[in-house]
């Protein structure tokens, strides 16, 4: 697959432009190690003048109050994105290392198709209502409630789904009415590029009302951008040790935070489950784009009756799965995004060893890949909930089991982490396996093998795993102030 059409600038003020000291980082394919291109290294000062042009364009222009001009606009941005599926895909397989099939679905196409889902939510929104009127010692009134944007919005994501979560921040985001300096990944640049490259070409979007950073200096960009006063809002999707430190810098100027960070997910098997279906669904799960992702259960919890025969299953579907070069449809594994990353995995999957927990498949490096950041499927058996690996979010494709007594110690299990971001849970009975969903403090549970991922679904953590929700009338809110207004009754 050819690399055309990649942008590397930034879009600051509505000009694609280079970082104002002129600086370009490699970006570096993590299949290969081998450098396919550059981007715009942006510093504090490109921070500085984003923030003063997204300031400009909301206090300045017609962008917040004009619904039906927004909605022209993001459509436009959806046509620009959905005419150029084919120039974009090759570019997100090389910078994130996604498998092929994941880009016809959540990698990309998916998040495409759902900007529509997004700009109906805002358009059908009720953005006013009448409250009835009221009494206050003799003062009667009427009381409209009226929903207004929260101004700018800085959108800071991660490189595991780089397309998918900017757009899942800037389209919400813009058809409220705010403005947006969105930072992507360091290391997934272009899957934020394209867009600003669209949106100059393709659409009216005005002068300001989207900046896009790229740079290879996170903390210096993102500092300025949780830090300034003139910045309204931080929205961000990454690590937990991240968040906190967005979080304590926006309280400085007490800024809206929406964060959503890590997780640790349970897939509890309930002892009437179907084993074969719901142990290959969970190692699907824990290899899918190898392990990089939020809200992978990455900890399987067996009952202590069926527990061999439950791990003579996993073993199977984890030395069975398939992984390798991204371009091929057939894996659905490809390598970590860097050789940070692979170190860090690799690292941990020591400590689970000495930890005391049994390695039954994988633990290495692929010794059929020379190339990439590749870790192979990993499975542990006899985890200790308390232990590292039970306790730590690896982002890799390691998969830990443990088993239970009953449905009690399951609950308690799953519940015994930091994290609450998501879940499964399997049993012959609907009832039973609902009963126990309702009863794991996370913010989405599958139950039986349902999906919940979707525009319509609210998606978020409970505990660290974050405040407030992405997708979902919930997730459009949040780019939301409510007023009331009270007016003499007539
Ligand atoms: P990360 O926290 O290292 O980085 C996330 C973003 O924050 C990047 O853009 C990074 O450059 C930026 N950043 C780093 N330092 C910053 C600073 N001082 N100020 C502002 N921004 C700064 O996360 P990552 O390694 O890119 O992604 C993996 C993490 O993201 C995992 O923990 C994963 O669980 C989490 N994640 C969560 C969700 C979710 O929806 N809950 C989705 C995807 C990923």
């Amino acid at each position: 697959m050819s690399l055309e059409g990649v942008e590397s600038r930034l879009l600051v003020n509505g000009e694609l432009c280079e970082a104002e000291a002129g600086r370009l980082y490699d970006n570096i394919n993590p299949a290969t190690e081998e450098v396919i291109g550059n981007c715009a290294d942006a510093s504090a000062s490109d921070a500085d003048r984003a923030i003063a042009a997204a300031r400009r364009a909301f206090d300045g222009t017609g962008w917040a109050t004009d619904l039906a001009f927004r909605k022209k606009c993001l459509e436009q941005l959806h046509k620009a994105l959905d005419e150029n599926r084919e120039v974009l895909r090759p570019q997100i397989i090389a910078e994130v290392g996604a498998p092929i099939g994941l880009t016809y679905a959540v990698q990309q196409d998916t998040c495409i198709n759902d900007m529509l889902w997004d700009i109906e939510v805002a358009t059908n929104y009720e953005w006013e209502r009448q409250l009835p009127d009221s009494d206050f010692f003799g003062i009667k009134s009427s009381k409209r409630v009226v929903h207004e944007p929260v101004g700018v919005v800085a959108a800071i994501t991660p490189w595991n789904f780089p397309f998918m979560l900017n757009l899942s921040k800037i389209v919400p985001a813009l058809m409220a009415g705010n403005t947006v300096v969105l930072k992507p990944a360091p290391d997934t640049p272009w899957s934020a590029t394209f867009i600003g490259k669209m949106v100059a070409e393709h659409t009216d979007i005005p002068a300001g009302v989207l900046n896009i950073l790229t740079s290879q200096h996170p903390a210096e960009v993102g500092d300025v951008l949780t830090g300034d006063a003139r910045v309204d809002m931080v929205s961000f999707t990454g690590s937990t040790a991240v968040g906190k430190h967005i979080a304590k810098r926006g309280a400085d100027t007490v800024k809206k935070v929406f964060l959503e960070l890590g997780g640790k997910s349970a897939s509890i098997l309930l002892d009437d489950a179907d084993f074969s279906a719901a142990i290959a669904g969970a190692a699907m799960g824990v290899c899918t784009h190898a392990g990089q992702g939020c809200a992978i259960t990455t900890r399987l919890l067996l009952p202590r009756s069926r527990y061999e025969e439950g791990l003579g299953v996993a073993t199977k579907a984890m030395e069975n799965m398939k992984f390798g070069d991204p371009l091929n449809i057939e894996n659905l594994m490809g390598p970590l995004i860097n050789a940070r990353q692979r170190e860090r995995v690799l690292g941990l999957i020591e400590t689970g060893k000495s930890e005391g927990a049994r390695l039954l498949v994988g633990g290495n490096r692929p010794s059929h890949l020379e190339r990439g950041f590749f870790v192979e499927p990993t499975l542990f058996a006899d985890v200790d909930p308390d232990s590292t690996i039970a306790q730590e979010e690896i982002f890799g494709p390691v998969l830990a089991v443990m088993p239970f007594e009953d449905d009690d110690d399951a609950v308690r299990i799953a519940n015994n982490s930091k994290y609450g971001l998501s879940g499964a849970v399997s049993s012959g009975s609907l009832d039973r396996a609902m009963a126990v969903a309702r009863r794991i403090r996370t913010g989405t549970m599958s139950v039986n093998g349902g999906m919940w991922f979707g525009a319509d679904t609210p998606f978020g953590g409970y505990r660290q795993s974050g405040t407030g929700r992405e997708h979902g009338i919930e997730g459009f809110r949040e780019y939301l102030e409510t007023k009331a207004i009270a007016y003499p009754v007539a």
